[in-house]
């Protein structure tokens, strides 16, 4: 199997290739050239087993024989044993027909670390392989940081770099990082705000002279295996609803829309779903377009689900290239107007889109809503993100007789902030990090200065 770009001008890549590169060099995103499909059978056949057993055989056809399988399989063991559920991802039911996926049951707190604990292990096993080393630099508000400190920290080829605006994330979100000690992590937290972070990142990716060779990688959502690790529990929540017997539903607290891509991918291999819902904040550029066809950047609204706040959704592309019919000169054109003007999709493709997915935006007002609702049928606690889902869930469905599953994308307690908000006293941290406050911290606070930030990376990287 190759992986090809969704602009169409980028050389095709191994598997190998593609987990330790970000964005292709044409400006898009790789994806696998044609996708494996399971028949009736095999997806009958995973019913029962184990999450780890699943993640192997749904991910084996994308390393496409480029990890021999005893060692693959032990990554996916490992990567999936950090979770404090035996279950992984257990499903919750919340009414006769509506189920809840947790996801937030990994080191950090948050779904990110389904794809970020199998990244870290992916990259240092090809890293190790070649008898190469590298350096992992990314900004954070807040979610993927923790979660990709958490991915790499036994990692013995990978110095990791994460910068974060100082004295701007949750307490809860800055110890998740900076009370991870090993001695191939490094927090920065920078003066300045989130985009000074994220500028000097790009800016390091851009010209990566300073590390005078050493590679450098990226784990945001625009890695190919991170969507690849998420394929996995749509197939696992789908079948232990009784897929392929009978049809499943998704509803998606959506952002970058990595999350419900790895969706649909699981449905392309033969998972049957009726319909996808996008749910958004009020960052709605995901469900301005699929119901008004209006493809634009609007300003940047904080919000109380903050790991949506996006004003450029940058796994989009990957859908579009699909509908597109994998035209990647289209795709490529049409990114290009979306970042001069407001645009619009072509027929064709919007219909496309239309027949699988739906959408809905939920405002602040009504996330604090939807937390008291759930809490009040169900007993559950939902945090801001899940919340967003619950409601849309609800709105957005196209029939009650499909089982619709949720996506909790977080634990209450990493956004206990909004859970106060709603009315409640606060939510405890899980045993296992009971004594966060507590823990030892490190990080280094250095100006918003590109040289600066690069001095340091350059002193420091083993
Ligand atoms: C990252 C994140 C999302 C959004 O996921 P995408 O893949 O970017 O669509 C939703 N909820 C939480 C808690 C997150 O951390």
């Amino acid at each position: 199997m190759r992986y090809i770009s969704t602009r169409g001008q980028a050389p095709a890549l191994s598997f190998e290739e593609v987990v330790l590169t970000g964005m292709a060099s044409d400006g898009g995103l790789y994806v696998p050239e044609t996708l494996p499909e399971f028949s009736r059978d095999e997806l009958a056949d995973m019913a029962g087993l184990s999450y780890a057993e699943i993640a192997f055989r749904v991910m084996k056809p994308f390393v496409n024989g480029e990890i021999d399988d005893a060692t693959f399989q032990s990554i996916v063991t490992e990567a999936y044993a950090t979770f404090n559920h035996d279950a992984v991802l257990p499903l919750k039911q919340l009414d006769a027909n509506h189920f809840l996926l947790e996801q937030f049951h990994g080191p950090t707190l948050a779904f990110k670390d389904v794809a970020l604990q199998l990244l870290g292990r992916l990259l240092d096993h090809f890293l190790k392989k070649r008898g190469e080393r590298a350096v992992i630099m990314g900004a954070t508000s807040g979610d993927t940081g923790s979660a990709a400190i958490e991915g790499c920290r036994h990692c013995d080829n990978l110095d990791i770099f994460i910068l974060h605006p100082h004295n701007r994330v949750s307490e809860v979100q800055r110890r998740q990082m900076t009370s991870v000690l090993a001695n191939n992590v490094f927090n920065i937290a920078i003066e300045g705000n989130f985009d000074d972070a994220q500028a000097m990142v790009k800016a390091s990716f851009a010209d990566q002279s300073f590390l005078n060779g050493t590679r450098l990688v990226a784990v945001n959502s625009i890695n190919w295996a991170r969507i690849m690790a998420q394929i996995v529990y749509y197939i696992a929540s789908g079948v232990a609803l009784g897929a392929p017997h009978r049809e499943v539903s998704f509803c998606v607290p959506s952002a970058n829309f990595g999350n419900v891509f790895a969706g649909y991918m699981a449905y392309k291999m033969g998972l049957p779903v009726k319909q996808f819902i996008i749910a958004t904040n009020a960052n709605d550029i995901l469900h301005r377009t699929l119901t008004a066809n209006d493809f634009s950047k609007k300003e940047l609204a904080a919000t109380l689900a903050p790991s949506m706040d996006i004003v450029v959704s940058s796994n989009f592309e990957r859908l579009l290239f699909d509908a597109y019919d994998r035209d990647g000169l289209a795709v490529a054109a049409l990114l290009e107007r979306f970042q001069q003007e407001p645009t619009a999709l072509a027929d064709a493709p919007l219909a496309t889109l239309r027949e699988k997915f739906s959408s809905y935006s939920v405002d602040d007002a009504t996330i604090l809503e939807a937390i008291r609702d759930a809490h009040k049928r169900t007993g559950e606690m939902l945090d801001p993100h899940t919340a967003t889902g619950y409601r849309a869930a609800e709105r957005a469905r196209a029939d009650q007789s499909t089982p619709m599953i949720t996506l909790a994308t977080a634990h209450p307690a990493k956004f206990a902030e909004a859970v106060v908000k709603a009315g409640f006293p606060g939510v405890p941290l899980p045993p296992h990090m009971e004594d966060l406050i507590e823990r030892e911290e490190r990080y280094t606070v250095l100006p918003a200065e590109l040289a600066a930030v690069q001095q340091y990376v350059v002193e420091n990287r083993r």
